[in-house]
């Protein structure tokens, strides 16, 4: 049955009536499943309309009631997960397995959310001055809005309107045209939980419609994530118009290999961090550098082993190790930045091009990709390519490979392998990189601390989720006070300073 997803605005799915809609793909099958609706700034401005009004109950309302609604959300999309899981694989294109690790990392964020009483406790301090007292609270900055992209479809909105709801904020989410079924659910979801209609409200659109929340003076901040130009240009823009952003970019995520790493688990855990969800994750490791020649040619060849092994198939399949990519314009792109690879001189391993799945030839396959011999002068290896493609370059030293993620214009994740404590120590110290793993593939922080990267990775100074996550939608207000004790005094014309 062909879906037409409208809006999700005060409790209840609201037609669009712009006229404009987006196709939404099975990427197993290359088939347009569904269409979305494109929201207008008028509609827009009526999902802000009804969060602004539904602020001041939800702020003002205990932060243990709000937990409760928390707690009762996180038990529906347990409920639901299997449901929510198979639309997510077939909007998206990531396999079953992977649908649930992306539900369950938002999850995660919505546990971490449940503990709202305890995360916004403000500061006292008694007697700073003769008689005065004074104390800082925690308040919910009002409304506020995220911008997703296609990739994470339960993760991202949960990793925002996670912790801002459960702060007192009331939320807009205007999620990715290309997989909006998810985010509608979890909206249902949390009305069903018993958040009050206009607490989290869904517009499905494009650059209208985030221009017009950027525009809207109702809304007091913006947490995007995306691509890095449109990261920067919402950046810019919500800065222009006095906004608190946080923004999350693109990546190109290197690991490096040491030669005394156990070189068995490094290809292991490369294989899976690599080509898992078709390379479409903001941390998939893109990029390997292998210090020494004879380390790069142990790799290589286990890796060239392992991808004769790797399973690519629907996104249905429980054998399948990872699915199709998102669109027939981003499987182009991709095969693009292959033949770019070659043109520039690398050395193309295995060829994922022209990968075709019998049964499902109009899908939106790339076979697993690996290139040896990349250099840090190449285009293809500048660019963020978010697909299963893997690039290996080698140096010859320690200080050289920390080079390369510390000089490149992305700074997401980085991970080394290695035997060495006191060589991962000086890296993880030294690496101009957001978040580091050791002998860790993918480190994506655990919800209780932050997530976010470095340099075009992010713009803004916020991380996501974690006590960074409860102070980007709060503002601290402080008190200082003094009860009148019977004594007068007099005017003081200096500025007051405490005896
Ligand atoms: P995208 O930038 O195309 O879209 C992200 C959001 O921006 C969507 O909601 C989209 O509708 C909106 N958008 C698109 N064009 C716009 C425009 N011109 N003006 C205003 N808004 C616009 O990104 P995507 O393709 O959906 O997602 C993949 C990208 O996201 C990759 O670059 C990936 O690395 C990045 N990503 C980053 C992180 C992170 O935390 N750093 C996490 C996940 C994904």
């Amino acid at each position: 049955m062909s879906k037409a997803y409208q809006h999700f605005i005060n409790g209840e799915v609201v037609q669009g009536t712009s006229g404009r809609a987006s196709d939404i793909y099975n990427p197993s099958l290359g088939e347009v499943s569904g269409t979305v609706s494109l929201a207008t700034t008028g509609e827009v401005d009526a999902a802000i309309a009804a969060a602004q009004a539904a602020f001041p109950e939800w702020s003002g309302m205990n932060p243990q009631r709000r937990a409760r609604v928390m707690f009762k959300f996180k038990s529906l999309v347990e409920a639901h997960a299997d449901e929510l899981a198979l639309i997510l694989s077939e909007e998206h294109g990531k396999v079953l397995a992977d649908s649930h690790g992306d539900i369950q990392r938002g999850l995660d964020v919505i546990e971490f959310a449940c503990g709202i009483p305890h995360l916004m406790k403000g500061e006292y301090t008694q007697g700073a001055g003769p008689g005065i007292d004074v104390y800082s609270m925690r308040q919910a900055i009002g409304v506020v809005a995220g911008i997703t992209p296609f990739n994470f479809p339960a993760m991202i909105p949960m990793w925002m309107f996670g912790v801002a709801i459960a702060t007192g904020c009331t939320f807009i989410l205007k999620p990715s045209e290309k997989d909006p079924g998810v985010p509608m659910r979890l909206a249902e979801l949390m009305l069903e939980a018993g958040a009050p209609p206009g607490v989290l409200n869904v517009v499905n659109g494009d650059k209208e419609a985030v221009d017009a929340i950027i525009a809207n003076p109702s809304v007091r901040a913006v947490s995007f994530v995306g691509s890095s130009d449109i990261a920067h240009y919402v950046y810019r823009s919500c800065a222009e118009h006095g906004k608190r952003v946080q923004a999350m970019g693109g990546a190109k995520n290197h690991g490096i290999i040491l030669p005394d790493a156990d070189m068995q688990q490094a290809v292991q855990d490369i294989t899976g961090a690599a080509y898992g969800s078709a390379g479409e994750r903001c941390m998939a490791l893109s990029t390997v550098v292998a210090v020494g020649n004879e380390t790069g040619d142990r790799f290589v060849d286990a890796m060239t082993k392992e991808l004769d092994k790797l399973k690519v198939g629907i996104s249905t399949d429980p054998k399948a190790d990872y699915g199709p990519v998102v669109s027939s314009v981003h499987k182009e792109k991709i095969e693009n930045y292959i033949q770019m690879g070659v043109d520039e001189g690398a050395d193309l391993i295995v060829d994922g091009r022209n990968f075709s799945l019998q049964g499902y030839e109009k899908g939106f396959f790339v076979g697993p990709t690996l290139f040896d011999n990349v250099k840090p002068t190449m285009q293809s290896y500048k660019d963020e390519i978010f697909g299963p493609v893997l690039q290996v370059l080698r140096e010859d030293n320690f200080e050289t490979a920390l080079q390369r993620p510390s000089d490149h214009q992305y700074g997401n994740g980085v991970a080394i392998f290695t035997r060495s404590g006191g060589a991962a120590r000086d890296f993880a110290q030294r690496v101009n990189v957001g978040m580091v793993g050791i002998n860790v593939p993918i480190p994506v922080p655990v919800a209780y601390h932050s997530f976010g990267g470095w340099k075009r990775s992010a713009f803004g100074d916020a991380n996501q989720h974690g006590m960074e996550g409860v102070r980007f939608y709060t503002q601290t207000k402080t008190v200082t006070q003094r009860w009148p004790d019977g004594e007068t005094q007099n005017a003081a014309f200096s500025i007051p300073v405490m005896e």
